[in-house]
């Protein structure tokens, strides 16, 4: 590890991070169609569009770019990570344009479909036999290869600078100046790593903007529990159904000092308001996306039964075709015992009245 990098090595790598991100567009700011006698506006910054399809294109750049300016990387290290999702698709994809190797730990249980897509971008999986041997596995394997573990869960919510340097936050208001509420009232966003929630929440504070953040959470996972009692031990040992949120466990990268409300979402509203999102904007997308819209709907109806005009912004954090077998899949709903039918009647039902109760 105390081994010296090549400094021209490592000067030519950050060119080419840089030059991928030069090449590429900023994400677009959706809008979500709403009565414009509510006064309020709903957006989505489309993470979809980055080149490996979700916000994890973010993290990975930024994991890259604080393991090159850390004299973590060099042009011999081997990278191992601890992810079956959209982490290890984005770090594979950053690895290969290095050149450097690039090894996931994944469970058994991953499915064949984001195995294929880990190793279409060149990355190599590891597996392990139960989820929570991957961080340990990672550990040892990085160890072993003297390679460096990117550790997403730990490292997210520091890589990022949460000042700006063209964050998601600064891109957001950016693209909210020319709006009628420029300054939203919410922010709404999942946690998985923390990382997105963190950046905005200190990013608003850094600005002095009013803005709010909410943090959904779905089913079995630690985030709410942490949040409301302040134990950040708070484990409920369950895996979530969302992809790319909601943990078994805090993780390191959640600043719960930063969320302003959380809230938590039954998976057949997330799935349901996927749907919704479908038949209103034309967009698919995965779980954490619904989620984030059942969120801002439900903080919508507050605004309007307190008279309150302004705007809300949320993300639609990856697209949906990685999900055709399964949240867009009825046959597979059936099957995981997932009702999302009045989640769709209370979300159609919103969308007329303003009132998005509770209770279904
Ligand atoms: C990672 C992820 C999130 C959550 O983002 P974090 O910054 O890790 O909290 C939400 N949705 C999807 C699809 C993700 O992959």
């Amino acid at each position: 590890m105390s081994r010296l990098h090549s400094r021209s090595w490592v000067r030519e790598a950050v060119r080419i991070i840089e030059a991928d991100a030069n090449r590429s567009a900023d994400t677009h700011l959706h809008v979500f169609p709403l009565p414009p006698e509510w006064g309020i506006d709903l957006y989505l910054k489309d993470e979809s569009v980055h080149p490996t399809g979700s916000l994890k294109h973010r993290l990975a750049r930024s994991l890259f770019l604080y393991g090159l300016v850390n004299g973590q990387i060099g042009q011999d290290t081997v990278l191992v990570e601890a992810s079956s999702g959209s982490t290890a698709v984005s770090e594979a994809y950053f690895a290969r344009m290095l050149g450097l190797r690039f090894i996931t730990v994944v469970p058994r249980s991953t499915s064949p479909e984001k195995i294929a897509l880990i190793e279409f971008y060149g990355g190599e999986c590891h597996y392990v036999d139960r989820a929570p041997d991957m961080y340990p596995e990672a550990e040892r394997l990085a160890s072993e290869c003297n390679g460096h573990y990117l550790d997403q869960f730990t490292y997210a919510e520091r890589a990022t600078d949460w000042r700006g340097n063209n964050n998601i936050a600064e891109s957001v208001y950016a693209q909210m100046q020319s709006e009628r509420h420029p300054v939203p009232t919410w922010i709404v966003v999942g946690a998985g790593t923390g990382g997105t929630s963190a950046t905005f929440g200190r990013y608003v504070r850094y600005k002095r903007h009013t803005t709010k953040i909410a943090v959904v959470d779905p089913e079995n996972s630690s985030f709410y529990g942490a949040w409301e009692t302040g134990a950040l031990d708070y484990a409920t040992g369950m895996p979530s159904r969302i992809e790319g949120i909601g943990r078994p466990r805090v993780e390191p990268s959640f600043v719960p000092g930063v969320i302003d409300e959380m809230l938590q979402v039954p998976d057949a509203g997330s799935l349901a308001a996927i749907r919704v999102l479908r038949e209103r904007t034309g967009h698919w997308a995965g779980g954490s996306t619904g989620t984030n819209l059942f969120g801002a709907f439900t903080l919508i109806s507050r605004m309007i039964s307190e008279g309150q005009a302004g705007s809300v912004v949320t993300l639609l954090c990856d697209g949906g075709e990685r999900y055709a077998n399964t949240y867009y899949d009825d046959g597979w709903l059936a099957q995981k015992d997932i009702d999302i039918t009045p989640y769709l009647e209370k979300c159609r039902k919103f969308l007329v009245s303003g009132k998005f109760s509770p209770e279904i």
